[in-house]
């Protein structure tokens, strides 16, 4: 009882502290956040975004090589052409915000991981899935909003094929040691079609076909990853800001 009484008193005396301070104590004004003017739309690029595909052209993107990319660009769509392998990025990147719409094809073909197969490597290393996940089951940590063979998405909030889906992706990049050991793993948040699918999820280590995902170390930045995976999957309107 003694106990309760002082506890009381402590929280007593704490409360009539706080309200002869003045409220002004607990405000914070430097830094000023920035200015960024967003776009019209949430899927517009905000003013400080990187604008990594225009509509019109590929000219931020590569083949893996280092040749000019060779997938389609037309009606402001650009469009994985079968057998021409993945397209990256000529700039890299780390801790990210990206925003990228992607569409599978209208006419139905094949089916499972078979279907309108695409994916998102950030960091060329962590492939986001992108599948055809409408009426089109296929094991879950490989279906669309999925962390490949690691984590499955939170729900499938899939439009049907033809229609265009966004995904809104939050990355924290690996950290690595100087001995190359693992600091801290990825970590990614991502909104598909406006709803959460990964949230703030641990990813295990570089996406693997077969076997378990491992950390290899590697540069702070690294280029963005499209799949080739032969299905005609199409994106536009992929922009990135830095974090
Ligand atoms: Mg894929």
């Amino acid at each position: 009882m003694k106990k309760i009484v002082s506890s009381l008193m402590l929280l007593i005396s704490a409360a009539a502290i706080a309200q002869t301070q003045p409220p002004q104590l607990t405000e914070v004004w430097q830094p000023e956040p920035r200015i960024v003017t967003p776009g019209k739309t949430a899927a517009d690029a905000p003013e400080d975004a990187i604008v990594l595909f225009n509509g019109k052209d590929l000219a931020e993107w590569q083949s893996a090589d280092g040749q000019a990319a060779k997938w389609k660009v037309a009606d402001g769509a650009l469009t994985v052409a079968k057998g021409t392998g993945v397209i990256k990025t000529k700039k890299a990147f780390g801790d990210c915000q990206l925003h990228i719409e992607w569409r599978s094809p209208a006419e139905v073909k094949g089916d499972g991981q078979g279907r309108g197969n695409s994916g998102i490597f950030l960091m060329g290393a962590y492939e986001l899935q992108v599948l055809d996940s409408y009426k089109n089951r296929t094991y879950s940590n490989g279906q669309a909003g999925s962390i490949y063979k690691q984590l499955p998405p939170l729900v499938n909030a899939s439009r049907k094929p033809g229609e265009w889906q966004t995904y809104d992706v939050i990355f924290t990049a690996p950290v690595f040691n100087k001995d190359s050991s693992l600091k801290s793993q990825a970590r990614i948040t991502v909104i598909h079609n406006g709803v959460l699918v990964q949230n703030n999820a641990t990813i295990w280590g570089a996406t693997q076909y077969i076997g378990i995902a491992t950390n290899q170390q590697h540069g702070e930045k690294e280029p963005l990853v499209l799949q080739d995976h032969g299905n005609p999957v199409s994106f536009r309107n992929i922009w990135i800001r830095e974090l």
